[in-house]
């Protein structure tokens, strides 16, 4: 099986699709168009109104079906999992061409939402012991099974601390990939939204 090619599935687990999620998903879905792979956006109810900018995108797929009665063949997917038992490696890139994960955004303390797709029975690997962002998860895998890049080469920044104000910051409680220049790799446009957020307060939601 060859490495590139691979698909990406996010499935729709929560009752809306906020604005985090919308620069999550447009940024999976430029990655994945330029990096030769697939991104599906699954379960996705008809009433549920997309954002013009996000479903009009090259690269995004939404699709009605849920990733079992896309791909009855389980053998094929690997869930993305936190809570997995073995690390996602390289190899795993010859194993499946299929990665799952969940499309619910991040939580302080996690509430293990992605046990609604562990239920179904797909095969888990793990990416470290830290939460990541949907949109790093998809990222991290990628560079692992088409990259062909090990887990522990990658380079993280931890908990970033992000300057909301000219006096305040927020820490986020997630691991990031380290960029060229030692940012942190987020969507277009996410920090200015944590910014205006900020005002707001996140609630104990990301
Ligand atoms: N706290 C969330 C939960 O309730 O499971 C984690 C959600 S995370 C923002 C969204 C998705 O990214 C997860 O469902 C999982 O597929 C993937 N993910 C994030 N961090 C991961 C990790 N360390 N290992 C494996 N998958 C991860």
């Amino acid at each position: 099986m060859a490495s590139t090619g691979k698909t990406y599935i996010v499935e729709h687990l929560d009752d809306e699709l906020g604005a985090w999620s919308e620069l999550e998903y447009m940024t999976i879905a430029k990655e994945s168009h330029e990096n030769g792979a697939s991104f599906f956006l699954t379960s996705v109810p008809a009433s549920l109104e997309l954002p013009e900018r996000l479903k009009t995108l090259p690269g995004f797929v939404a699709k009605p079906e849920s990733v079992e009665e896309l791909y009855p063949e389980k053998s094929r997917v690997c869930l993305l999992d936190p809570s997995a038992t073995k690390e996602l490696a390289p190899e795993d890139g010859d194993t499946f061409d299929v990665f799952l994960f969940g499309g619910i955004l991040g939580d302080d303390p996690p509430r293990d939402r992605t046990s609604e797709l562990r239920k179904k029975g797909f095969e888990g690997r793990r990416l470290g012991a830290m939460q990541m962002t949907t949109d790093t998860a998809v990222r991290v895998t990628r560079i692992v099974t088409q990259d062909r890049t090990p887990l522990e080469e990658i380079p993280w920044i931890d908990n970033p601390e992000i300057k909301v104000s000219r006096v305040e910051s927020v820490e986020m409680p997630f691991r990031y990939v380290k960029g060229k220049n030692g940012e942190i790799t987020v969507p277009e446009g996410m920090i200015d939204l944590i910014k205006a957020d900020s005002e707001k307060g996140f609630g104990d939601l990301f």
